[in-house]
Formats: structure tokens, C-alpha cells, sequence
């Protein structure tokens, strides 16, 4: 959503809302120019940091980029999912904390932006895809394997269920494929 915000050149940074007679229109992230999304994306010390740090070791000064457009031409032609997923997870995470740092004054670091950006991919990504981290951020990159979680003697099912002119169906089905448990 926020890529697209991007594209559409849409997104309500502090540059752009001239109007509001805000005489501080700088960056949040790294105060040394004035926020637009082309700034955001592309320039800001913070995101050039996030994803230098990143597994793709992103150089954003050599990206070629000279507007949004660019970014744009860039990120729809991108082939490498991982790398799609995890550009729309920086993104929306940057904008989360500038809005937050905005609205909230409140404390933050990159490495908190960083965490919370790895969150977001660890989310957004299919369970197979294989992520590289280093020793530091692998941690975050674990899911929750909740069979191995549980306590011994639990069974762990899928629940579905389906409402249709007043009726409710549940059924519940193990982990082995059976059918536990239906009811109407
Ligand atoms: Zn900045």
C-alpha cells in the first residue's frame, strides 16, 4: 500500500503539506532535508542505512535514481520476490515510525526500525522462502513453532467455519489431515 502511496505520489510527508503553514518541514529521520517521498525512499541517511544493512547490501547512491518514477521503473520490474517483499516492508515500516516520531515524539533508533522492518518480511514472506541473516538479527527471523510449543499430549487442529442463512458450520482437522470434529 505504501509503494503505491509512493507511485501515486500521495503520501502526506511534511514537503508536500505546505499548506498546514508548518515551518519545519525537514526529515524526522535524519533532519537534513526537506521531507518528500522521493527523500523518504531514495536520500534519507536512514533508509540508505536499512538497506545497506539488509541481506542485499543495498547501495542506494548507486541505484541510479533520480525521482520517484525511477524507484518505480526499478521496484515493478524487480524479480527477486524476497527482495519485492522485503522493499514494501522497509517502506511501510519507515513510514509507521515517521508518523510515529511525528504524532508521538517518541524515542527511536534504526536498529528498533531495522527489528521492526525484519518483523514485517518474517510476516509478509511465504513459510519456504529461506532467509539469510546474520547471527544478530536471527532471532527475529524465527517463526513460532507452535506443535513444538505445546505442551505433550496436545493436539494441534485447524478450525474453519462457514455461515449461511443463519446456519454455522465448524470443523476442526488435525494436523495428520482427519476430520475431529463436526457441527451445524
Ligand atoms: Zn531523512
Amino acid at each position: 500500500m505504501m509503494i503505491w502511496k509512493i507511485l501515486g505520489d500521495c503520501l502526506p510527508t511534511s514537503g508536500k503539506m505546505y499548506f498546514l503553514n508548518n515551518p519545519d518541514r525537514h526529515c524526522l529521520l535524519c533532519n537534513s532535508e526537506t521531507e518528500d517521498a522521493f527523500h523518504l525512499i531514495a536520500k534519507c541517511n536512514v533508509t540508505r542505512g536499512l538497506w545497506f544493512k539488509s541481506k542485499w547490501g543495498l547501495r542506494l547512491d548507486s541505484m541510479g535514481w533520480n525521482n520517484v518514477m525511477d524507484f518505480g521503473k526499478w521496484w515493478t520490474n524487480l524479480s527477486d520476490h524476497e527482495l519485492l517483499i522485503f522493499s514494501a516492508c522497509l517502506y511501510d515500516t519507515i513510514w509507521f515510525w515517521r508518523n510515529n516520531i511525528f504524532h508521538n515524539h517518541c524515542s527511536w533508533d534504526t536498529h528498533l526500525i531495522y527489528n521492526d522492518c525484519l518483523k514485517c518480511f518474517v510476516e509478509f514472506s511465504s513459510s519456504d522462502v529461506v532467509i539469510e541473516a546474520n547471527e544478530e538479527d536471527r532471532h527475529l527471523l524465527e517463526k513460532k513453532d507452535w506443535t513444538t510449543a505445546m505442551p505433550k499430549n496436545t493436539t494441534t487442529f485447524t478450525v474453519d467455519a462457514s455461515v449461511a442463512e443463519g446456519w454455522v458450520g465448524i470443523a476442526a482437522i488435525n494436523s495428520m489431515g482427519t476430520l475431529l470434529w463436526i457441527t451445524a
